[in-house]
């Protein structure tokens, strides 16, 4: 007897972790059945992805939903739904809302809240601080969890753990890998002075110089040596680090952000202005070759987006009253498919660093490849499908993007989630489903 499924992807070219093959997946139940379906297997639902490459649902492991906070800026659903028409079937949400994700109580809102409101699976953020400490051990297990987040320096917000002797008592505190954000905040208090307001939006890359980063990345190191935990260094920024994190394999991992991989100093600055303005900075063209050298060579394991919206008032601000914080959830993928046309990465490369990079890292249990037992997580890509970013397509309601009338190549066709099409060709559908990741504590 033929094999029924409840959803059946035929005639794509999957990416699979072993490599591209033509074949058809069958999904049962909310999760991958079968790979190589025979032709006269039926569905409940039929994809036919005819002239598309199925990819294992992609996720951006670094958003910021600003939810508690202005949901006239962005919030859960809106950045969920930004995220579904993006190709991503999942993101992982920080903790510097208002107020923020540092105690049992906010986490427990943020989880019943994504149960219902959500268009996508989420990972939440517990933030670190210098008073939550005891606490962190058992919040790192909480129900959809990614990871313990420490602000070594600062940024949006004022979650901060910025000396050693409160960053090696977190690192202590449980056993999970840690992510950060990686600039030595010493440095940076003691460089503003040489700032005045007003001054040219490029200052931000020089008082936030290169070895802001770097020191930042050296002390968490030192640290991470001498406890042993695991880290995951966010947003790293300098050739500097990612040259230096090669020799950390064994207790570390990284990210690169795609603004990092895409915009440039000071073009960014001169034409953006106030919106080229994030943290750790966009920097010169050393910093964006050689984090393009590591994506190739695997010293990177994941690429987000940092989506991190503000008023459009605000980021027409004079600097350095701008806050800092690009939009980006909804453009990942395109721009990173995009990359891939231009032969700066391949797309397997791709699907390693934003599928199976984030499982890895976060201990994502069921999802990041195509295999048969995992969540049936699809992202459907037209590689040739040419468009302009134009922000009447973007969902977050503060409505801009660093990266409005940037022509692309490659396109996200329809973002499937354990088995549910939630949008297909810009349309998003049915209700919100999205489910908290689970993690292997
Ligand atoms: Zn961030």
């Amino acid at each position: 007897m033929p094999a029924h499924y409840d959803l059946l992807i035929r005639n794509g070219t999957c990416v699979l972790p072993w490599g591209s093959e033509d074949t058809g997946v069958g999904v049962r139940e909310g999760r991958i059945a079968a790979l190589g379906v025979t032709a006269d297997a039926t569905a409940d639902t039929v994809v036919d992805a005819t002239g598309l490459h199925v990819l294992p649902g992609l996720i951006d492991p670094h958003v910021h939903l600003r939810d508690p906070g202005n949901k006239a800026v962005e919030s859960i659903p809106s950045g969920t739904r930004g995220a579904v028409l993006g190709g991503l079937t999942a993101v992982f949400d920080m903790p510097n809302t208002s107020p923020p994700i540092i105690d049992a109580e906010s986490l427990a809102w943020k989880q019943s809240y994504i149960d219902d409101v959500a268009w996508c699976d989420m990972g939440i953020y517990f933030g670190a601080t210098k008073t939550n400490i005891p606490s962190l051990a058992a919040m790192e297990l909480g129900r959809g969890v990614c990871a313990i987040k420490v602000f070594a320096g600062s940024s949006t917000g004022n979650l901060m753990v910025e000396d050693d002797e409160h960053i090696e008592m977190v690192m202590r505190s449980g056993r999970r890998r840690i992510a950060y954000h990686s600039e030595d905040e010493y440095r940076l208090q003691e460089r503003k002075p040489m700032f005045k307001p007003g001054d040219p939006y490029r200052s931000h890359m020089v008082w936030r110089d290169e070895e802001c980063a770097f020191l930042g990345t050296r002390r968490l190191m030192a640290l991470a040596r001498k406890t042993g935990r695991q880290a995951h260094i966010l947003h790293v920024s300098t050739w500097q680090e990612l040259e230096f994190l090669k020799d950390f394999r064994d207790i570390s991992t990284c990210e690169v952000l795609l603004n990092h991989l895409t915009q440039v100093a000071p073009d960014c600055y001169d034409r953006l202005e106030g919106f080229g303005v994030m943290n750790p900075p966009i920097r010169g063209e050393e910093h964006r070759a050689l984090a393009w050298k590591a994506i190739n060579d695997g010293t990177v394991d994941t690429v987000g987006s940092d989506h991190a919206p503000h008023p459009r008032e605000k980021k027409l601000l004079p600097w350095p009253q701008c806050p800092s914080g690009l939009t980006g959830v909804q453009t990942l993928v395109p721009i990173m498919l995009d990359h891939v046309n231009a032969g700066r990465l391949s797309l397997g490369r791709m699907v390693d660093l934003m599928s199976a990079g984030p499982a890895r890292v976060y201990g994502i249990a069921g999802k990041g490849r195509l295999a048969a037992g995992y969540d049936a997580d699809f992202t459907l890509v037209d590689m040739k499908h040419q468009r302009r970013i134009e922000e009447s397509w973007l969902a977050t309601p503060c409505g801009w993007s660093p990266f409005t009338g940037m022509d692309v190549t490659g396109w996200p066709i329809a973002t499937i989630i354990r088995g549910n099409v939630v949008m297909r060709e810009d349309e998003v559908l049915g209700e919100p489903a999205g489910k908290l990741v689970n993690f292997v504590g």
